[in-house]
């Protein structure tokens, strides 16, 4: 099951990709989402693009030093290491280093965020 928040509008005829098997409605205010689409199969970047969708099936990732999950956090090298803070990064990779790897936004590492969905709606 793959599971899409729907960002400007709630589920209804034509506003969705084809194919949905099971949606529920939510409050905007606290989901950030009009209704939560389930599909039995992945919908490609186009179509998340296309109507305004965020993917909720992003694996939680962990943090590589202290084995936190994260939310937001450092991505390093296009995901070799995550880091959920300033201090678990800084054990592992100086300032300077980071800076170098960050490359003003060029770089694979960064600081992100990988979903704002808190599951308990
Ligand atoms: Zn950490």
């Amino acid at each position: 099951m793959y599971n899409y928040g729907m960002k400007l509008r709630g589920f209804s005829i034509g506003c969705q990709p084809k194919g949905v098997i099971e949606w529920k409605d939510t409050n905007k205010a606290e989901t950030g989402f009009y209704s939560i689409i389930t599909y039995d199969r992945e919908l490609t970047p186009e179509e998340i693009e296309a109507y305004d969708l965020m993917n909720l099936n992003a694996e939680m990732k962990i943090c590589s030093e202290c084995g936190r999950e994260m939310i937001e956090g450092y991505c390093i090298e296009n995901g070799l290491e995550y880091y959920c803070s300033d201090e678990c990064l800084h054990k592992n990779i100086s300032e300077e280093e980071y800076l170098e790897l960050y490359d003003d936004g060029n770089g694979d590492s960064y600081y992100t965020e990988w979903s704002e969905w808190q599951w308990n709606y």
